[in-house]
């Protein structure tokens, strides 16, 4: 056997290789392929897909041979990578390199080798595509002509493994950026609405009222904004799904009419609503997607029109023994949409109409998060218009039909009713682990209206030596914070501790995973910041009621 031969390159090739990250995963069907293709135009009883690390053969796709890997330094492949062209060992016996090899002497029994080096684009040989016989032999100028073809798809897909996962972890870290960003805005946001909602209870001026209105409508649109960058980044990651559970059409659509219908009033607009007799009372269906559907394209159409009329229909296309085809409309009379921009307007960040969109706030975002809602319907959208006269946007909804046997879910006019009437919560202690300073003001005064007894605690850690020290009746857990977060904290004191305390987790994520997360460490409530404090107060009403 002679010196093992090392490419001049061979650090920056190592580091090449590494950054494939193709080492050590498991089996792929579109490598086999080709290493079964180069097996049989080759007529070898073995081909591989070896890749080359500082110590072994590592193969990505083996046909005929049982061993995952072989030392480097027995390899021929180590003698493949030196060259650019095809190796070929016609007779391992007569070859003064090879015939002491082991792998030529014991199993399996090499006589014949031919290997093609895998270079990478910029000229790292990462290994070979080879293929071997225990009979010695030549190949026809066809087939290594061949063999040439199925090494450069071997590295084009290794390649194209590796843009592959570039671009999912691109996707991901997006992701990432965009829930912490979110979460970052989101909190502060908490204390700007709960406070507002606050101020909102006192004594006030006509002027302050207007000032402090202007405030609450312009957090909320901001919220607005957020949550639809994260649904379109969600949705990106394949990650958004519908939540589906029985559901009255009627009385989502009604309900989100309502929430228009002082600005059409104020407006002076006609609002009409034609719901078909033949939409069933329940459908398995997602409400606040369909609100949020129906709420985008009322609030486009109401921004719109300046005068006349806005009709909302809803209409039953199809329905078979398990599914209903919905059709729903918005049509208004506002200054509708050239032609030539119908479609353009469903995609992000696009707006229609220079004129129109300057005197009206957006985002461009509304029609695009209809479109991907609707799509998670199995529907479509599109519009219609005739430019002076108005315009109708038009989306297909598919619906399972309803079990008989499950209840109804609360539409969103019940879950989102806020009416002030959270009872007084009496001798109740609760201990709030809080970080952020304005946070734990906006839950003291919050609380305090409901008359509870509060203590705070800074981070996890003093969370757990105040439970040491005092009872309390139920923790408020916020879940992002120093020293220990929310999730080690609950785990310690269910786990350690051994407390079965009510916790209710406070998060500025809206992540469903997150939910669940909690759920499994055993905490009882989960609140998304920012809340409002009747939002909070019935939480803690329905935790504390759910473990008495
Ligand atoms: P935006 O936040 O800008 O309203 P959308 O995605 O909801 O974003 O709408 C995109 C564009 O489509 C709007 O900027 C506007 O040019 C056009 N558009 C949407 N709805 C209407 C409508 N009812 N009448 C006229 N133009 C509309």
């Amino acid at each position: 056997m002679t010196e093992s031969p090392i490419p001049p390159n061979e650090q920056e090739r190592l580091r090449a290789l590494e950054k494939y990250d193709i080492l050590d995963t498991l089996p792929e069907r579109e490598f086999d392929n080709l290493t079964r293709l180069a097996s049989y135009i080759t007529g070898s009883p073995i081909a591989l897909i070896s890749l080359l690390d500082e110590h072994r053969q590592w193969f990505k796709s083996r046909i005929g041979l049982q061993a995952a890997e072989t030392p480097r330094n027995i390899s021929f492949c180590q003698h493949a990578i030196m060259s650019n062209e095809l190796f070929e060992v016609p007779d391992a016996m007569s070859d003064r390199r090879f015939r002491k090899n082991p792998l030529v002497t014991e199993d399996p029994n090499i006589r014949f080798y031919a290997g093609y080096p895998l270079q990478t684009s910029e000229g790292h040989n990462l290994g070979t595509l080879c293929v071997i016989d225990n009979q010695p032999k030549a190949l026809t100028e066809e087939q290594r002509q061949m063999m040439r073809y199925l090494a450069e798809a071997t590295i084009s897909l290794i390649e194209a493994r590796k843009t592959n996962q570039d671009l999912a972890n691109a996707i991901r870290y997006k992701n990432e950026f965009l829930s912490n960003v979110s979460h970052e805005i989101r909190t502060p946001m908490n204390a700007i609405l709960g406070f507002s909602e606050l101020l909102q209870r006192t004594n006030l001026t006509e002027e302050q009222t207007t000032h402090l209105e202007a405030i609450s409508s312009a957090a909320n649109n901001l919220l607005v904004v957020i949550n639809d960058i994260l649904d379109l980044s969600k949705n990106e990651a394949g990650s958004l799904e519908l939540r589906l559970a029985p559901m009255e059409p009627r009385q989502v659509i009604k309900h989100t009419i309502q929430l228009i219908s002082q600005m059409a009033f104020e407006k002076r607009l006609n609002l009409r609503c034609i719901i078909a007799p033949s939409i069933p009372e329940q459908v398995m269906g997602d409400a606040a997607r369909l609100n949020q559907i129906v709420l985008n394209l009322l609030g486009n159409a109401l921004k719109f029109t300046q005068k006349g009329s806005i009709s909302v229909r809803l209409e039953c296309l199809d329905q078979t023994d398990h599914d209903i085809f919905l059709r729903l409309s918005v049509e208004d009379t506002g200054p509708g949409i050239p032609p030539e921009n119908l479609e353009r307007i469903f995609q992000r960040f696009e707006q229609g109409n220079e004129e129109h969109d300057r005197k009206t706030l957006g985002t461009g975002l509304g029609l695009a998060i209809v479109r991907m809602l609707v799509e998670l319907h199995s529907g479509t959208t599109w519009a219609e218009s005739e430019v002076g006269k108005g315009a109708t946007f038009f989306c297909t909804l598919r619906y399972p039909l309803v079990d008989p046997s499950s209840k109804p879910e609360n539409t969103p006019a019940e879950t989102m009713k806020d009416d002030h009437t959270t009872p007084s919560l009496g001798d109740v202690r609760i201990l709030l682990a809080e970080d952020n300073i304005l946070n734990q003001k906006l839950a003291t005064f919050a609380l305090k209206k409901l008359g509870v007894e509060l203590v705070i605690a800074n981070h996890g850690q003093e969370t757990l030596d105040l439970l040491q020290e005092q009872t309390f009746d139920l923790i408020l857990m916020d879940l992002e914070m120093p020293v220990l977060d929310g999730y080690q904290t609950s785990r310690i004191i269910r786990e350690e501790m051994g407390l079965d305390i009510p916790i209710i987790a406070c998060t500025a994520h809206v992540l469903a995973e997150e939910k669940e997360r909690c759920e499994a460490i055993g905490m009882d409530g989960f609140i998304t910041k920012p809340y409002k404090p009747d939002v909070l107060g019935k939480e803690i009403s329905r935790v504390l009621a759910d473990v008495s």
